[in-house]
């Protein structure tokens, strides 16, 4: 609508301009005379242009009236507005009216909780003043009991610490007459001691020479030339020469001392074995080829076996002396949580070396664990503990007896047919142990555990580098054919891994490496004479064939104890 006003307006304006040209016009036809055509044409213009300006007239008119009617609509509009916002002020302030009658009755009902409050905790009060006085007379009446039960005791004490002074007096009289005669008791008692030891040493060193003779001779005949060093030249030494100074560890078949040996000080861990026990062949064999394989160790000078230092017997006992490890084994040390990666490289590469040393002489050694590495003054670790051991173990030789430390089992020893490649298995578990403190297979029992070995691939989400994982997982393998350490190559293959590529192997055997741990002296020294080898009660005789046995064992490294000064 508003545009065909518009329209209009623009028609409107058309026709002003046409007008004003003919007004234009008629004002020339003043001048110029007009003609007969244009006033009829002037005619039409003008009722035209009446028509316009009544048509504009309707349409100020219009205009006009639809401005009153918008005008009126406004205010109704807003009379509309004004009486809404009226309605809603009068509803808000009767809300608060409400709102405030509320709150009023609130404060009144909170005033009236408040007295009851108050009158409550007023009474409370009452009650705990009676309670404190109550107490307070209780407290005085038993701190005046205990005074006087204190004095009663202080009294008797003092009777008794008379008493005691007199008895003490008596004593010490007594004591005096007794320690007169003591004294030379003890004398003879101390000459009788020195006098049975020099006879026994005496009768060793009797029976000492024609064994040494018969080894001279065969040492000779076979042409060795360590026999200097096998030969007895100096009385072998005996218990007596030791001081056992503390408890080292219990072996399968007797316990471990620390020792020292009094002429030079120097210690050593003595392993005690029950002799009568020598009767069982199986026990005679192990300790027989414990001595040999010590004994090969020192020989040939192998820094990564625990070595033997002398052997003797005494009443009840076979003793094996071994060189000290202050350290003692690594086993102690996971009590203290999983070892840092480099004391493991560090420990399996001695381990490496024992292990290479013992299978270049056929000897498998079948219980290689954390319990049976012994750490050194110096750090570094050897591999101890040779009574399980298998002799004869070429790199293809296939043994069948089940033996060694179950956790620590190659699934084929437990199978019953297996090669020296067991040793290998049993350094991935160690190793497996070492850096995680957790064993690599678990059971609730010896069963369970065994089928697991058997059955079960090793949890190998530990958090560990690749190199170390990749020698873990070779050294764990369940085929021995594909284990690393089995083939020819034996020790090489395992040391050429990527594990020990930063090691200097020449170094280390040589001990040129500074280790990465100096452990402190671990066992708790004991006072002087407070340890000594309890008799053996029920101590059956050596049976007359294994008494040549024992002899052998007692002189085989008697001879070079090393104990010499
Ligand atoms: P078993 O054959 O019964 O296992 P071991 O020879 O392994 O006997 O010795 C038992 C424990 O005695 C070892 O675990 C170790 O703690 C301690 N021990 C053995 N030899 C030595 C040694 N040379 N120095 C220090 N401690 C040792
Ligand atoms: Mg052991």
């Amino acid at each position: 609508m508003f545009s065909k006003i518009q329209k209009r307006f623009m028609n409107i304006f058309r026709f002003k301009n046409v007008a004003s040209t003919c007004t234009n016009i008629k004002a020339a036809g003043e001048e110029f005379k007009p003609l007969k055509g244009n006033e009829l044409l002037k005619e039409k213009i003008r009722v035209r242009q009446n028509e316009i300006d009544e048509l504009a007239t309707t349409e100020t008119t219009n205009r006009k009236l639809r401005n009153v009617l918008l005008r009126e609509t406004i205010k109704n509009q807003d009379k509309e507005t004004q009486e809404q916002l009226q309605r809603q002020t009068e509803q808000r302030s009767k809300e608060k009216e409400r709102w405030m009658s509320l709150e009023k009755e609130a404060q009144e009902e909170n005033k009236r909780e408040m007295i009851k409050h108050k009158e409550r905790n007023m009474l409370l009060n009452e009650q705990l003043k009676a309670l404190h006085k109550e107490t307070e007379v209780q407290i005085q009446r038993q701190t005046e009991q205990r005074r006087k039960e204190k004095e009663r005791l202080i009294a008797l004490e003092k009777s008794a610490l008379e008493e005691n002074t007199r008895e003490i007096m008596k004593h010490k009289q007594r004591n005096l007459l007794l320690s007169k005669s003591m004294e030379t008791e003890k004398q003879k008692k101390l000459k009788k001691i020195e006098e049975e030891r020099r006879m026994k040493k005496k009768a060793r060193k009797k029976m000492a020479s024609p064994y040494c003779q018969v080894v001279e001779k065969l040492d000779l005949a076979l042409n060795m030339k360590e026999v200097d060093s096998r030969m007895v030249e100096k009385e072998p030494p005996c218990i007596e020469d030791f001081q056992l100074q503390s408890f080292l560890g219990e072996g399968s078949f007797g316990k471990v001392y620390k020792a020292q040996h009094r002429e030079t000080g120097k210690l050593i861990a003595l392993k005690t074995l029950v002799l009568h026990e020598m009767n069982d062949n199986y026990v005679f064999k192990c300790v027989a080829l414990e001595q040999r394989i010590l004994r090969l160790g020192s020989e040939r000078q192998c820094l990564f076996l625990s070595s033997l230092v002398c052997s003797f017997q005494t009443e009840h006992y076979m003793c094996l002396g071994m060189d000290y490890a202050e350290g003692g084994n690594l086993e102690s040390y996971l009590t203290e949580g999983a070892l840092p990666l480099e004391r493991v490289r560090f420990y399996s590469a001695c381990i490496v070396l024992g292990l290479q040393f013992l299978h270049e002489h056929n000897i498998a050694h079948r219980d290689v664990k954390p319990e049976n590495v012994l750490l050194y003054g110096d750090g570094y670790a050897k591999l101890a503990d040779f009574g399980l051991c298998q002799e004869g173990m070429a790199y293809d030789s296939i043994n069948m007896d089940i033996c060694g430390t179950l956790p620590f089992m190659a699934p084929e020893l437990l199978r019953g047919h297996y090669s020296r490649s067991v040793d290998w298995w049993a350094l991935g578990v160690t190793m497996y142990i070492l850096l995680t403190g957790n064993d690599p297979f678990s059971g609730a029992n010896a069963e369970e555990l065994l089928g697991n070995i058997i059955t079960e691939v090793p949890d190998f989400s530990i958090d560990v580098t690749e190199d170390t994982m990749l020698i873990i997982l070779n050294l764990l393998e369940e085929n021995p054919g594909y284990r690393l350490g089995s083939g020819e190559n034996g020790a090489e293959d395992v040391k050429n891994s990527p594990f020990f590529q930063e090691l200097d192997w020449e170094a280390l055997e040589k001990k040129q490496i500074q280790a990465p741990f100096i452990p402190e002296n671990r066992t708790t020294e004991q006072r002087e004479g407070s340890l000594e080898l309890n008799p053996v009660v029920d101590s059956k005789p050596l049976q007359k064939k294994v008494q040549w046995g024992v002899e052998e064992l007692f002189y085989a490294r008697s001879s070079s104890s090393g104990l010499e000064t």
